[in-house]
């Protein structure tokens, strides 16, 4: 309806209302995007209807994929780290000033967006194994790229932390009057508040006051589930609602949450030798725990592990049958999504987030599945969703 009202219809203000209590200029319920930003946040909530029948419980899915700048729901992120950093006046228009920051893709691409739409520079620190369709898009938005080889965070090579040198390094460049502001998507709390204004309070508008009795999501950086996380259970009192973490094959966020530890000794041992966190997955699993993440203890209640391939299985599932096109992280959303589900009573509301389209996954997951063979029309057509769950 946000989108398709563009032009031509009715708002619906109730619900836009609610959900308008952000620290940004997103959409101020005219229908007029007020610029690139005005089209981020209010995004959809959409039943998600083949996977309601298969569960008998209500599973709807938050259409982050609709954000207008960027894609993702780092679109909230960016324009909510660029506007506090404006207010502390670490980032200013006028003095040609770079925003670095160190992203698997989507949040280097909001920012880049962002950055051109105020007039900022933006240089993008990235690994090198993720799908060629971010760095492409990040090139043509005019960002500065550096891909470099997956290392562990404690690598000074490592993308955050060469985001965050060279930011430093542009400041201290004694011949410019422009800054550097790293802006730190893992570490800094603007991430987290974002969704805690805008994504919480759209859930909890868009669920007719909160009706829901699971919120399920995968962490990257943290911020989503724990701004909305802090949203629905601190500020609005929903002391009973079940927070699941998804977490993709190879995180250690899932041990964390059950056990209370992210590896033994010897696990431990086994992560510094391979890639960071081995998963196809992109945007979600991560082998340490952020400030973001941190700033939801206490509040995720339970986690999901998730397998690469129930993670394609369910992207072509949503496809086959629903029409919806998404990437690797939203595919490992609604499986947790599904397997949660399968827990509770029958017509409980379980709540997700679709982070981003398939179309920025075409060249790595989605070859994946069809190389898999999934594709094939005649051998997934009898599937249930058992087999999808493996
Ligand atoms: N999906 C995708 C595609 C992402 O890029 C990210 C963020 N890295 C996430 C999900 C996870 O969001 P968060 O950082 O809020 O945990």
């Amino acid at each position: 309806s946000r989108r398709g009202s563009l032009f031509f219809g009715p708002v619906s203000l109730e619900d836009r209302e609610e959900s308008s209590l952000s620290v940004t200029n997103y959409d101020r319920g005219n229908g007029i995007a007020d610029g690139i930003e005005g089209t981020i946040g209010n995004t959809p909530l959409i039943q998600i209807r083949s996977l309601s029948e298969a569960t008998g419980c209500i599973i709807l899915a938050k259409a982050e994929f609709l954000n207008g700048a960027g894609g993702s729901p780092k679109d909230r992120v960016a324009l909510n780290m660029i506007q506090v950093a404006e207010e502390q006046g670490l980032l200013s228009p006028g003095r040609g000033d770079t925003i670095y920051e160190g992203t698997v893709g989507s949040t280097g691409i909001s920012l880049a967006v962002l950055a051109r739409a105020r007039g900022y520079k933006a240089h993008i620190c990235m690994p090198d194994d993720m799908a060629v369709e971010k760095s492409d898009l990040l090139h043509h938005l005019g960002a500065t790229i550096e891909r470099v080889p997956v290392a562990p965070i404690t690598d000074p090579g490592h993308f955050v932390n060469l985001a965050r040198s060279r930011a430093r390094e542009h400041t201290a460049a004694a011949d410019t009057p422009s800054r550097g502001f790293f802006a730190d998507q893992f570490e800094s709390l603007a991430n987290y508040s974002a969704h805690m204004k805008t994504t919480g309070p759209e859930i909890y508008a868009q669920t007719g006051g909160g009706q829901l009795d699971a919120f399920v999501a995968g962490a990257g950086t943290g911020g989503t589930i724990a701004g909305v996380a802090k949203h629905l259970k601190e500020e609005r009192g929903l002391s009973a609602l079940r927070v699941v973490l998804a977490d993709p094959q190879g995180s250690g966020l899932y041990n964390k949450i059950r056990h209370g530890v992210m590896y033994s000794a010897t696990e431990r041992e086994g992560t510094r030798r391979r890639r960071q966190v081995d998963t196809m997955v992109e945007g979600i699993g991560i082998n340490r725990v952020t400030e973001n993440f941190e700033a939801g203890r206490g509040l995720v209640d339970d986690a999901v592990k998730v397998t690469d391939e129930q993670a394609c299985r369910m992207a072509r599932w949503l496809v086959e049958r629903d029409g919806i096109f998404v990437g690797s992280s939203s595919a490992v959303n609604c499986v947790a999504a599904v397997v949660t589900a399968l827990k509770m009573p029958p017509g409980s509301r379980v709540v997700t987030i679709l982070c981003d389209s398939g179309t920025r996954h075409l060249s790595k997951f989605w070859k994946h599945i069809a190389a898999m063979g999934l594709e094939d029309e005649t051998q997934e057509q009898d599937g249930d969703l058992l087999a999808v769950l493996g």
